[in-house]
């Protein structure tokens, strides 16, 4: 029996696609999907270019979340942004530790 994987709902006539997610819940994650990887282009830019502390900081918290967020959906197979969402949340959590250390 399929199940979604986004909204948990069960059924023999349930149809999901190859990520597991019903034709409900496709057009919600991809706009899920476009909302956060568009936070991670923007706060990439904000990080490298802001010479303040304080704003590189929150510039990795808001990628941070979204990176989080998208991490589960590539663990269902979705491609989300690029460079994948598993690296942006490892290098930033790096950066962050860095900015807090210094
Ligand atoms: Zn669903």
């Amino acid at each position: 029996m399929a199940s979604c994987c986004n909204c948990s709902k069960k059924g023999l006539l349930l149809r999901t696609n190859k990520q597991g997610v019903c034709k409900e819940c496709q057009p919600k994650v991809a706009a899920e999907i476009d909302k956060h990887s568009e936070v991670i282009y923007e706060d990439m830019h904000v990080h490298e270019r802001s010479v303040e502390k304080a704003e590189k900081l929150a510039a990795c918290d808001r990628l941070l979340a979204s990176a989080e967020i998208l991490v589960k959906y590539e663990n269902w197979g979705y491609t989300t942004c690029s460079p994948p969402a598993k690296l942006v949340l490892d290098e930033y959590t790096g950066f962050r530790k860095d900015l807090v250390d210094e």
